[in-house]
């Protein structure tokens, strides 16, 4: 009779499922990434989603996980004892921490040590959105990673196209143009649709996981929405003027204005998030750099 193999698993599948089963810090990053994606999902959802499961799909997978852990660490502790607090146990109470608690507070997840020391958040308030470092999670790359890389992934759906149709080359006319026109009015892009970019007709190209309708919530009271002249995104509404959502860009602190669109005139589109933060806003803010030495270089934020 054969002697079981020592690499068998030495658990059954309902020991895991209710003990949360093996557990170490690269999976620990996966669920922070699984976070992060949350995140940076819900930022650009409509308003309205339901308070209750089931939640978009990463959103649940990820709660899910996330209780299943803190179950699992903590089972001593019932809602509001002991353990109450030490870890998020619904997706408003994840979001309140990715809002509150410096990644370095996470204990509960045992992540890999380089997370020991960084004190920031997974959310920015004023105005509320992902972090920088939220964005970079959520595509698996940090501030060591080079900026062609962070590129390739963020853009991969257009790569690959490029790619499928025999024109590598014609990706850096289109990194180029999204660089150059972020954000469109609904006329103008409904233009830009007719004429190839890089030798690629914009139908065979991933055009709905680049640009996206403008939110309601970059509209004045007056229906209008304005670019920045630095970073060339659009700003937000603050009291009677604006400011800009990228951290390091100057019209953070002093808003300058460049082009206004109305939403009378068509419903403007600009480019997704990701694409806005790790692509459009440091190419454009490092030529603006170059032009005025004293303002800090993007790099350090990527
Ligand atoms: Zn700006």
């Amino acid at each position: 009779m054969n002697e079981p193999s020592t690499d068998a698993p030495k658990s059954t599948a309902l020991q895991d499922l209710l003990t949360g089963g093996p557990y170490d810090d690269q999976t620990a990053e996966e669920v922070l990434r699984m976070v992060a994606l949350t995140v940076v999902e819900l930022a650009d959802l409509p308003g309205n989603i339901p308070l209750a499961p089931p939640y978009p799909r990463t959103a649940q997978m990820v709660i899910d996980r996330i209780c299943l852990l803190g179950a699992y660490r903590y089972p001593e502790a019932g809602p509001g004892e002991g353990g109450g607090g030490r870890y998020p146990r619904g997706l408003t109470d994840l979001l309140a921490w990715c809002r509150d608690r410096p990644l370095c507070d996470w204990t509960f997840l045992e992540l890999p040590e380089r997370f020991d020391e960084v004190t920031e958040r997974l959310i920015e308030t004023g105005p509320l959105r992902p972090s920088p470092l939220c964005l970079r999670l959520s595509y698996g790359v940090d501030t060591n990673t080079p900026r062609r890389e962070v590129e390739r992934r963020v853009m991969r759906a257009v790569l690959d196209a490029y790619k499928e149709t025999g024109r590598d080359e014609g990706f850096t006319e289109f990194r180029n143009r999204i660089i150059e026109c972020p954000v469109q009015s609904g006329r103008d892009y409904a233009l830009s649709a007719l004429h190839p970019i890089g030798g690629v007709h914009p139908q065979d190209l991933p055009m709905d996981l680049v640009y996206t309708p403008v939110h309601d919530k970059y509209f004045s009271s007056a229906g209008e929405a304005s670019t920045c002249r630095y970073c060339g995104l659009l700003l937000i509404p603050k009291g009677r003027g604006w400011t800009c959502e990228i951290t390091y860009c100057r019209s953070r602190t002093q808003a300058a204005v460049d082009r206004v669109l109305h939403r009378d005139d068509g419903m403007p589109l600009h480019v997704v998030r990701p694409i806005r933060e790790l692509i459009v806003a440091p190419a454009r803010i490092h030529a603006s750099e170059r032009e005025s030495p004293h303002v800090p270089a993007p790099d350090r934020e990527l």
